[in-house]
């Protein structure tokens, strides 16, 4: 990827031969790392090929139910599917969860009653989920009106989990442990499957009984295993984020023990029809397409994420990961420091963008956020972040979160043109 690229980017971008000479150096620094992501992309491939095999998804699984959705088989058949990949017992892939927070929110109301505790061990939760659980603002129907109560035990010093500090909190009155794999809009790092799996085996050891739920948003095919195939009951992610491979055009997934699923499919739809209405509509299609280009689009997003770490560094800026840093999930985080840095860097990014490439972003309220957000990227599918984005609650130090891309040579475009323009 050099000659005709490069030229290509220095006539596009309008870049200077010192641009063009520090993106060169950067695509050299990063290619091992690149090379690294490929082949664990690669492998992800095989596993979701195989899982489609032996399930004998077929043409006709693909067209969806209306009405109630009875024995809608290509809703049945991609749960199957969902759960041999990321090895539950059973699964919920369903365009009816209206985002993540929805399929969180489902396992959250699903398993906890009323004199409980959720137990939050990798720090204060996503800003969305604070909002569900009753930490912030005076929303109706969160988890602390149905009385249910929540704890946070902090990550160490060292960014891993507090193990001795977790297992004192752990009573007969928690419900459930709540791990969230990425750093959400924190500076925190993410938690690695490795990290996930010493906590679980130790909380599993002194309390077998609680189950531990995992918010895997961001993390899937980004490692080789998944959090239930090293101690987690329970998981619950987006497909608008990595396995929707940017086709499937909304909707989340839970995915876990059984008896476990049949609780959160009560609450999703009602008692008595769990899981087995539910019309997919058009849903299926897009879903299972998806699914299948999953880890080439999360190639393309790492490598992206690579790139960017790597080039934003080389100009000064914080960024965590670091560029050779190990990775678990999509997301980069570039320390700023003041707003209008950052600001630029939305601005080229969305400039760099295949729609609404003519619109500037400006901060503003988001449902379920308690800062202004500023979101740079014209997707294909609204607020889609499997697709190249950049998402920042305005406030210091001024950290945007970097994620997504469908493809390499756009990220390498869309950073190195959002760079210049913080110059100008
Ligand atoms: C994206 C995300 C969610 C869910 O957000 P939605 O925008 O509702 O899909 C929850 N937790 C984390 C860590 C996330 O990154």
């Amino acid at each position: 990827m050099t000659p005709h690229f490069l030229n290509a980017l220095a006539e596009y971008g309008d870049l200077n031969e010192s641009d063009i000479a520090r993106v060169r150096q950067t695509l050299e620094y990063v290619a091992p790392a690149l090379a690294e992501v490929r082949d664990r992309t690669a492998a992800a491939q095989l596993r979701v090929l195989q899982a489609f095999q032996r399930h004998e998804v077929a043409d006709f699984h693909l067209n969806g139910s209306t009405g109630y959705g009875y024995g809608d088989s290509g809703r049945a058949k991609l749960e199957a599917v969902w759960a041999e990949l990321f090895k539950g017992e059973a699964a919920l892939v369903r365009g009816h969860m209206v985002s993540g927070t929805h399929a969180i929110a489902s396992v959250l109301f699903g398993l906890l009653r009323s004199g409980q505790e959720l137990l939050s061990v990798s720090g204060m939760p996503y800003d969305t989920l604070q909002t569900i659980i009753g930490e912030t603002g005076d929303e109706p129907g969160t988890l602390k009106e149905y009385g249910v109560r929540h704890r946070v035990i902090d990550l160490g010093w060292d960014g891993d989990f507090d193990i001795p500090a977790i297992l004192e909190a752990i009573g007969p009155e928690t419900g459930l442990v709540a791990i969230q794999r990425s750093r959400g809009y924190d500076w925190r790092k993410s938690l690695t499957i490795a990290q996930i799996e010493r906590v679980a085996k130790a909380i599993r050891a002194a309390h077998p009984e609680v189950p531990i739920f995992v918010d895997n948003c961001y993390g899937e095919f980004v490692e080789e295993k998944e959090p239930l195939e090293v101690g987690a009951d329970i998981i619950a992610g987006s497909l608008i984020k990595n396995p929707g491979g940017a086709l499937a055009p909304r909707g989340g997934y839970v995915c876990g023990r059984q008896d476990l699923i049949d609780r959160v499919a009560s609450r999703l739809t009602a008692p008595g029809i769990a899981h087995d209405v539910g019309a997919a509509l058009d849903f299926n299609r897009p879903a299972f397409q998806g699914l299948f280009m999953a880890p080439l689009i999360v190639e393309q997003a790492l490598s992206g994420a690579i790139f960017a770490a790597a080039y934003l560094e080389s100009l000064g800026y914080a960024v965590s990961p670091g560029p050779l840093e190990y990775r678990t999930d999509i997301i980069q985080a570039v320390r700023f420091a003041a707003e209008a840095p950052l600001m630029r860097f939305a601005e080229g990014i969305q400039m760099a963008s295949p729609l609404e490439s003519y619109v500037r972003p400006v901060a503003s309220p988001l449902p379920g956020y308690d800062d202004q957000v500023v979101m740079a990227g014209g997707t294909f599918t609204q607020g889609s972040s499997i697709e190249l984005s950049v998402d920042a609650p305005l406030r210091p130090p001024y950290i945007g979160y970097m994620q997504g891309g469908l493809s390499f040579a756009h990220v390498v475009t869309a950073v190195t043109c959002a760079c210049k323009r913080m110059e100008a």
